[in-house]
């Protein structure tokens, strides 16, 4: 199916908007946060204007109506990732507590001195310093995967890494600054054969890249509600059923327990154990509509309007004198993610120059400072596409570049 751009920019209404400098909206920052169809919006003013309730709980009406919402929208998470149950999927506030979750419970209870977990450096900080902080904890080693000079995962270095120490893998479905798409189900293969967990940081790849947890043999996995297109404040870790039944509670309190005494208390199933407290329930099941949403769509629909996007991206990208990307070109291995830099431009005045023309980028390291570092360099500009950006936005997006560099004096 052809994605119908007109139809499909009609459901984001923000992207119809104007800006405070009365410039139509470019929004080149999905990969940061992506924005949200009316089927989401209208779900959350639905539910606060007619049955906003607890969970569970609930021995009246409304609180039956939002707790078989919210169960609902958790089996279609199970089914969108190809997850065997739904109490493998536990409801957190997003990529960075599904991470934390992991490391603080999985990783506390089985890493012990000596053990080894493989990184490497183009990991977020979600994926990264949880890690690195319990490996300290811990007296467990890291163990960093080269990269490639086109910014890939070098496969014979990961390979030569993995042992019998290996305990686990985290790794990034895709790079939020290379757009890497990294080959998960052979890394999985691979680190299951030493006896390792493969833990994926899905928050770029489960919008954009279909997923099966259980055919990929992906351990954890975790994503975000806000970067495919819900809420913020929601998110998911997924976990095999044996492994989150062999690991510890992570927060105590309301839900997570099935009986409490005064010496001693017992934990809740799956999933009620890890989901202690009032949850983010009008997110969790808007959640649940922005993956309706991103199904109906289809991601071959949603990959080829990505894939001429890019195409195009990288083409005129190329153009720009100066201008470096980083990551590989080639399209089939990357996200429509695009860091750059421009000889002499620094990328804070690029961005707020590309802001004046009404263009959404962000700068920075991007939550990625090893990878700079690797990269030697202390920012970049990314702009990242998705299914709703057109070619017509690239060329404003290029267009708002050459403004910059004869502001800037570079052209
Ligand atoms: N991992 C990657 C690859 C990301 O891009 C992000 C968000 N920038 C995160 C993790 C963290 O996601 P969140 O802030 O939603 O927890």
């Amino acid at each position: 199916m052809t994605a119908d751009i007109a139809s499909i920019r009609h459901d984001f209404p923000i992207l119809n908007t104007k800006l405070p400098n009365g410039q139509p909206l470019v929004y080149l920052d999905s990969g940061a946060t992506a924005q949200h169809p009316k089927s989401v919006i209208n779900k959350i003013s639905e539910i606060y204007e007619h049955y906003y309730s607890n969970v569970h709980r609930g021995v009246h009406q409304l609180g039956d109506r939002v707790t078989s919402e919210m169960e609902a929208a958790r089996a279609r998470i199970q089914a969108f990732i190809g997850a065997s149950a739904t109490e493998e999927i536990i409801f957190t506030s997003g990529t960075t507590m599904s991470i934390n979750l992991i490391a603080q419970t999985w990783g506390r209870h089985f890493l012990k001195g000596g053990d080894e977990i493989i990184l490497n450096e183009m990991e977020h900080h979600a994926n990264f310093v949880p890690w690195q902080a319990i490996a300290k904890e811990r007296g467990a080693v890291l163990k960093f995967i080269q990269l490639t000079p086109d910014g890939r995962l070098d496969q014979e270095h990961y390979q030569c890494l993995l042992s019998p120490k290996t305990k686990l893998v985290a790794v990034t479905g895709m790079s939020n600054v290379l757009g890497t798409i990294n080959p998960i189900e052979e890394m999985a293969a691979r680190a299951h054969e030493v006896g390792a967990l493969i833990f994926v940081d899905g928050a770029q790849s489960v919008p954009h890249l279909p997923v099966n947890v259980v055919e990929s043999e992906i351990d954890f996995l975790a994503f975000s509600g806000h970067k495919i297109f819900g809420p913020s404040g929601i998110g998911v870790l997924y976990g095999r059923k044996s492994l989150l039944e062999q690991t510890p509670p992570f927060l105590f309190g309301g839900n997570m327990i099935s009986e409490v005494h005064c010496e001693d208390s017992h934990w809740a199933q799956l999933p009620a154990k890890f989901e202690a407290g009032t949850p983010a329930i009008t997110e969790a099941i808007a959640l649940g509509t922005a993956i309706d949403y991103v199904s109906e769509l289809g991601f071959d629909a949603i990959q080829q309007q990505e894939h001429v996007l890019s195409q195009y991206a990288l083409q005129r990208l190329q153009e720009v004198p100066g201008l470096q990307i980083y990551g590989p070109l080639e399209l089939e291995d990357r996200g429509a993610i695009f860091s750059f830099n421009i000889d002499g431009a620094h990328p804070e005045d690029l961005a707020t120059l590309l802001d004046r023309k009404g263009i959404a980028v962000r700068h920075g390291h991007h939550c990625t400072m090893p990878l700079h570092q690797h990269l030697n360099i202390a920012a970049s500009i990314r702009a990242s596409l998705t299914f709703y950006n057109t070619t017509d936005e690239i060329d404003a997006l290029i267009d708002a570049i050459e403004f910059a560099r004869k502001r800037l004096r570079l052209a």
